[in-house]
């Protein structure tokens, strides 16, 4: 084996050995065009470490975004402000810089169904995760599911430990579906740990006055606010629902087809 082979042999399995796929995969046409550019070894060396840094960024990202598990991935780039015009649009653009992630701030989204609620909390958790941040979203029906489960196989620490681990958990849709008692609690458990240690985002079609009514009791639930409302930005969108406005755009275009064939 020559030298220059042997040297390309053992350089490929040390870059593996290293954790450094795109280094492997890079390093020789890099090289080339380095050479054209007549570089000197430091300069393909920096570029070399910064397109590992920049996929291995990437690659943390998606991770990321895969462990949220949001629902349907809808990012900012989607949601049109003008179709609802109730929402405040600044502190949406000031919330997207995730500042509200580092002084451990609450949102709470709240308004009818259809109005974009689940798509903005979609979207913050979104931004939170391609800035770096641990986010974990639920469905409140289905996180209190888990939560009662976890608790019957003794597996409730475990659980409450992984949530603890998130830097934002997003708490979708507080209001559709009443809990028991022992649901009710365990949420309560969930948001008093977070409590000034990790950002919530919380949608909700109800307004807080009737938050007993899926939570069961008074003190708990006026506890839960306490927590929840303590330090928050609350959005609120009053509008009409963006679902129905589109299934009634679809239908007046089929009857306008219909009406012109
Ligand atoms: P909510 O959670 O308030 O019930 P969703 O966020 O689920 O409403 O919105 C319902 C559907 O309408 C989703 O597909 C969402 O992406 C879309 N949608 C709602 N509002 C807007 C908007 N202003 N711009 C674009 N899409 C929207
Ligand atoms: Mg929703």
């Amino acid at each position: 084996m020559s030298n220059q082979r042997k040297s390309t042999v053992l350089l490929e399995h040390h870059l593996k050995q290293l954790k450094l796929p795109t280094m492997l995969k890079a390093y020789l046409l890099l090289a080339q065009s380095c050479a054209q550019e007549k570089c000197d070894y430091p300069t393909y060396l920096l570029r070399l470490c910064e397109k590992e840094l920049a996929d291995r960024q990437k690659r943390a990202m998606d991770r990321r975004i895969q462990a949220a598990r949001f629902p349907l991935l809808k990012t900012m780039d989607s949601f049109d402000f003008s179709a609802q015009s109730s929402i405040n649009e600044p502190l949406i653009r000031e919330l997207l810089r995730c500042e509200f992630i580092d002084h451990q701030e609450n949102v709470l989204l709240m308004g009818n169904s259809g109005t974009g609620k689940t798509h903005l909390a979609t979207a913050l958790g979104f931004a939170a995760c391609c800035q770096g941040y641990k986010v974990r979203f639920f469905g409140c029906s289905s996180l209190v599911t888990c939560l009662l489960e976890a608790r019957e196989d003794r597996q409730l620490q475990k659980l409450l430990t992984q949530l603890e681990k998130q830097h934002l958990l997003i708490l979708d849709e507080l209001g559709y579906v009443p809990f028991s008692k022992a649901g009710s609690e365990l949420l309560f458990e969930v948001i008093s740990r977070a409590y000034e240690r990790q950002s919530l985002v919380v949608t909700s079609n109800l307004p807080f006055e009737n938050w007993t009514e899926v939570c069961g009791s008074e003190r708990l639930t006026g506890a839960m606010l306490d927590r929840l409302t303590h330090r928050v930005h609350i959005i609120e969108a009053n509008g009409p629902s963006y679902r129905l406005a589109e299934s009634r755009k679809r239908l007046a275009r089929r009857k306008k087809n219909k009406d012109q064939n």
